[in-house]
């Protein structure tokens, strides 16, 4: 049995009162040891929560889910969702709870929500666990995100359970409580859609409207203009994901949201060496989410998610399906303007000129061909600006044509109004030093799960200010050792 606990927070539910008919009320199990792993003091106070008293008892009870606080009705959030291009008509929460939503000080809604809370009805035939080593790796990759400036998700923290949990081998049980702007899913539209009650589907548009695509509740056609807002929002996440050489490893459609946050940490990781062929994951045989599958995927997915809105768009099927096709069609144009800016800003560029996608191809071309570890590259160009092109000379191997290059772009960069000291602090300034790479993550992450949580601590931190290179980091901002090759991430969290 699970108790119940004081005023923590201050919870509304306008998931539950609107949405009846996607979700199943359902209460977290109760784990035997809680332990407060991480507690994220930023997330807390934008979220205006006694940081104290979450670290005491009754708040490591609620993060643990040994209680229920008071306001709270726990749902089991159904969805469904294609998984690798296959349809499952039934997925949903199948470890985790939605608590319920609060208001930050900016006046944001935000989910609270926990995961690794136990099975729920969803649970098909999993565990409804999940294990400290990924749910600390979600931390991390959320808390880094969130520092390079792109929208996702965020741990308020992570607790271990004291339990064993049968993976591979046994191993420690954590509760990760996640905040988010919702938890609305391309999936939540297609199980919707998929029940043949037009007013649920509504309701549900109608919700993520008033959440996440204000506008469009004034467009002549409400629904279409969502549908608009969702493909925009992802075009510009997903062009955000590859100008940093994020991988999200399993981008089924119960993975991607309708606000545009990053979400489900699972396979995830940064790319090493620049190759678009680069998948981490050992269940994606087929390389479908490969980095740079990422972009047609994601316009994948939003076609499912404008099937399912059709009914609400036309009565007339033909007519609603020709609307919602031109909205998608701009979707590579909106990720490629979204992507060519972004390449701008981290080339010193400055306004846009005709030549600029030659320039950037071939850099990227070179990169692949000498096997270059994208984020120290773009990081070591600004130097390059400043009159020492030593650290860049050295990634692409004393390379004349990494010479050739950079002689075209610092021509480039020349055209632009401003001096190059004010162009190399701009690089520096979205080109980051320091991401969780891969070998880093897994040494933090083989320590935290033997008990020693400094290692992780260090790498959160730097994740956590990225851009401002500081002494005694310097490890955290090398590239992988040549030892470390065939990283391959997993699924069984
Ligand atoms: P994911 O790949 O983590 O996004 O999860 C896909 C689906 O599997 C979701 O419906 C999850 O709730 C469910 N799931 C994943 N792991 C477990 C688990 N250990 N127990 C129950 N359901 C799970
Ligand atoms: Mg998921």
């Amino acid at each position: 049995m699970t108790g119940t606990a004081g005023t923590l927070f201050t919870f509304e539910d306008t998931y539950v009162r609107e949405l009846g008919g996607l979700y199943e009320r359902w209460a977290p199990a109760s784990v035997p040891a809680p332990q407060l792993l991480v507690l994220n003091e930023q997330v807390a106070g934008e979220l205006g929560l006694d940081v104290d008293a979450l670290r005491g008892p009754e708040g490591v009870a609620v993060l643990a889910g040994n209680a229920v606080p008071e306001g709270s009705t726990p749902v089991a959030q159904a969805y469904a969702g294609h998984q690798f291009g296959g349809y499952s008509p039934r997925l949903g929460d199948g470890r985790a709870l939605l608590l319920g939503e609060l208001i930050d000080a900016q006046g944001r809604r935000l989910d609270l929500h926990l995961k690794g809370s136990g099975r729920t009805p969803f649970a098909r035939g999993g565990d409804g666990k999940a294990a400290v080593g990924p749910m600390l790796r979600e931390h991390l990759m959320g808390e880094a995100m969130h520092a390079l400036g792109i929208p996702t998700t965020r741990a308020l923290a992570v607790i271990a359970t004291g339990e064993q949990i049968a993976r591979d081998t046994l191993l420690p049980g954590a509760v990760l409580a996640r905040v988010a702007s919702s938890h609305l899913r391309v999936g939540t539209f297609q199980y919707a859609a998929a029940r043949g009650d037009a007013d649920l589907l509504r309701r549900l548009a109608d919700h993520a409207i008033a959440r996440h695509h204000p506008a469009a509740a004034d467009a002549p056609s409400r629904y279409l203009a969502l549908l608009d807002g969702v493909v925009d929002a992802q075009a510009s996440l997903v062009a955000r994901w590859m100008l940093v050489g994020f991988i999200h490893g399993v981008m089924n459609t119960d993975n991607m949201t309708i606000s545009g946050e990053t979400i489900d940490y699972g396979p995830c990781a940064f790319m090493d060496a620049f190759d678009p062929a680069t998948v981490f994951s050992s269940i994606d045989h087929g390389g479908r989410y490969a980095y740079g599958n990422q972009p047609p995927v994601a316009q994948w997915n939003l076609a499912r998610l404008a099937e399912a809105l059709l009914p609400l768009i036309d009565d007339d099927t033909d007519a609603a399906a020709e609307v919602a096709t031109d909205i998608l069609r701009a979707f590579p144009d909106r990720y490629r303007a979204a992507w060519a800016a972004g390449m701008r800003a981290k080339l010193g560029l400055g306004a846009a000129h005709d030549d600029d996608s030659v320039l950037v191809d071939d850099l990227l071309s070179l990169l692949q061909a000498h096997r270059v570890d994208l984020t120290s590259a773009f990081r070591s160009l600004s130097a390059v600006l400043l009159g020492d092109g030593g650290q860049a000379q050295a990634l692409f191997a004393g390379s004349a044509d990494f010479d050739a290059w950079a002689d075209r772009w610092q021509q480039r960069v020349a055209t632009t109004s401003a001096d190059v000291a004010t162009v190399a602090a701009g690089m520096d300034a979205v080109n980051p030093a320091y991401i969780p790479r891969n070998h880093l993550v897994e040494e933090a992450l083989a320590a935290a799960t033997a008990g020693d949580l400094g290692p992780f601590s260090r790498l959160l931190d730097a994740v956590t200010r990225p851009f401002e290179i500081r002494p005694g980091l310097e490890r955290y901002a090398a590239p992988a050792p040549d030892t470390f090759v065939g990283y391959q991430t997993f699924c069984g969290t």
